[in-house]
């Protein structure tokens, strides 16, 4: 696909779809917005600082609602979507969130209603060999509908799904090679850099690491809003004892918040326990669930290496520098 065909493609998908794409607004930095003007859309190298889970997983979800005794499931009413330019490390987030929520009803009535189209650029910020640069075989292991493969003078095309086929077919568009979605799990399993770490963490507690991070983080919780695979969310309730109305929802949260990890009990010496208190054990959490207990869970990363926790940290923790550590730590203790 030429260049030209491709702005073509772009004004067909905008006439019939909610188009949401990397844009650079007026101060130059890259969001995802809705795209009006095909001529606005970004498709670099670069990531934009907040990650498509905005778009697949709202920030503040309503469940279901009553009145009385009679109670209505709220599922998302949204029109098709289409996430024009989704980069190969987002693409990953995406099919960890997939695996994560996949019998989720909420999540899934958003998947079902939007397009994917990834591109091959790969983002200067990537600090995971699988990932360095793109290779053909690994969009197997990826869920997207469209992908676009930049090459010197236009795009390959590949297509994952049926409604990416679908799609290209209705526009008119026939020169694409379909990919079979194999799994999110690769043969060889998780790559080494991935093994490194979740046994570094697991077979040699570096307490000094965690302690240093935690004497600088002020935990504010940005990392886990810019982090495109942290998922964590609470629900919480609204009620009106008057009108005998209400609702469920649930919002994200942090485990860097305090009463994200509070729990009843035990009463009453401690009404409210909490099972992490300092800003040491929390960050370990933090990167536990990232290196550890994803990659248990769901044998893929729990990070996908956009740094985009390093780019929002007010307190300047580097996570590309706190790996370096928990693997030349390793190293030394094992050299001794
Ligand atoms: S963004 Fe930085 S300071 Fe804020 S919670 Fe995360 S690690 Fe801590
Ligand atoms: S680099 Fe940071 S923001 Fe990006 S996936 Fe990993 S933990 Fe999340």
């Amino acid at each position: 696909m030429n260049k030209s065909k491709l702005n073509q493609f772009i004004i067909y998908l905008l006439e019939n779809n909610f188009v949401i794409a990397p844009q650079y607004d007026s101060e130059g930095f890259l969001h995802l917005n809705k795209l009006e003007n095909p001529k606005d859309f970004a498709l670099v190298s670069k990531l934009p600082l907040d990650s498509w889970k905005w778009h697949m997983l709202p920030p503040d979800q309503k469940m279901f609602e009553y009145k009385g005794n009679k109670m209505q499931e709220v599922l998302p009413q949204i029109k098709s979507q289409v996430f024009l330019g989704v980069s190969i490390l987002d693409l990953q987030a995406l099919t960890l969130l997939n695996q994560v929520f996949e019998k989720d009803p909420y999540y899934q009535k958003i998947k079902k209603k939007t397009i994917i189209i990834g591109t091959s650029s790969v983002p200067e910020e990537n600090f995971y060999q699988f990932f360095e640069k793109f290779e053909e075989h690994k969009l197997e292991h990826l869920q997207f509908d469209v992908f676009l493969a930049v090459q010197k003078t236009g795009y390959k095309i590949f297509t994952g799904s049926e409604d990416g086929q679908r799609l290209l077919d209705k526009f008119g568009h026939k020169d694409y090679q379909h990919i079979e979605y194999a799994g999110p799990i690769r043969e060889e399993g998780l790559d080494a850099q991935m093994v490194a770490i979740k046994d570094a963490m697991q077979n040699n507690h570096q307490q000094k690491i965690w302690d240093d991070l935690g004497a600088r983080c002020i935990q504010c919780g940005k990392c886990t809003i810019a982090c495109p695979v942290c998922f964590c969310f609470r629900i919480y309730d609204q009620s009106d004892l008057v009108k005998g109305t209400g609702r469920r929802s649930r919002c994200w949260d942090s485990c860097f918040y305090n009463e994200f990890t509070q729990v009843a009990g035990p009463a009453p010496k401690e009404p409210k326990h909490r099972f992490i208190n300092t800003a040491a054990e929390r960050i370990y959490f933090w990167y536990e669930h990232h290196f550890v207990r994803t990659p248990q869970s769901f044998s893929i990363p729990g990070c996908v290496g956009c740094g985009r926790c390093t780019q929002v940290c007010p307190a300047n923790i580097d996570i590309k520098q706190t790996i370096q550590d928990i693997l030349k730590n390793k190293k030394t203790k094992n050299a001794q």
